[in-house]
């Protein structure tokens, strides 16, 4: 049976508490075989880590700050959680999730764009992925990343929603775009961009709880639903869904 890699779950969180044994066993049965779980703030540091001892060969924490977390200490943030980096560099699986958020919020956007730019070079640093959160935001995540581009930096354009020229530079800059249920929401856009893209840029995710697929659209989502994903970009991209499952895991085995 062909395997997922879910790139991006917050299955820390308490939303998964009650029935974490269950979900873990239904991603397995679809065949999802690694969690990246990507860190959001100082308090959920000791959830994502408590999660990664209990699953230590299916769930890989990352390290990082989320935009919409960013306040006026994000920096002393930034020192404390690069301090963890160094003392455990072999456990983490990349930086994030960062980058810009002005839907939210836009009273910190100068803190966000620091905040970012601090990340960017910490992935730089300990040669790990960069996974970027961009919503109303994807010119300037793009051009941040464009000024330290190079053969040091990759990672991930998480839930990927731009336009097809955002998708192209996205490419171009050696980042995947991280596709998750939005692909399957009617009106999402998305399916008119990735006609024109390959599976060799793409990678899976949930950002479980978030964002589950049709047809749980609306429902807190699970690794598990993957599968409804892979579905879905099989129709798009025209081609099966083996074929899906095995190119995208080897994309997010090249990031990781
Ligand atoms: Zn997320």
């Amino acid at each position: 049976m062909p395997i997922m890699i879910d790139t991006h779950a917050h299955i820390y969180l308490p939303e998964f508490e009650a029935d974490l044994e269950a979900i873990m066993h239904r991603a397995l049965q679809e065949g999802v075989q690694k969690i990246y779980l990507p860190n959001i703030d100082t308090a959920s540091i000791p959830s994502m880590l408590a999660l990664t001892q209990q699953y230590p060969e299916i769930c890989k924490p990352m390290m990082g700050l989320h935009p919409c977390s960013v306040q006026d200490d994000w920096s002393t943030v930034l020192d404390d959680m690069e301090a963890l980096i160094e003392k455990n560099r072999p456990l983490y699986s990349g930086i994030g999730e960062c980058g810009l958020d002005y839907y939210w919020d836009k009273s910190h956007i100068a803190e966000q764009k620091a905040a970012f730019e601090r990340q960017i070079l910490l992935a730089k640093k300990y040669q790990l992925p960069l996974i970027i959160h961009s919503r109303d935001a994807m010119d300037d995540c793009l051009a941040l990343v464009e000024k330290h581009r190079g053969d040091d930096l990759r990672g991930i354009f998480h839930c990927f929603s731009g336009t097809r020229e955002q998708l192209d530079k996205v490419i171009s800059l050696h980042f995947k775009a991280g596709i998750g249920g939005v692909v399957t929401f009617k009106n999402g856009g998305l399916d008119k961009v990735l006609q024109y893209t390959d599976l060799p840029h793409l990678v899976l995710e949930t950002d479980a709880p978030y964002l589950a697929p049709v047809p749980f659209r609306g429902k807190r989502n699970e690794p598990a639903y993957l599968r409804y994903v892979v579905d879905k970009l099989s129709e798009l991209l025209q081609c099966g869904s083996a074929e899906v499952m095995q190119v995208t895991t080897d994309n997010a085995r090249q990031v990781f």
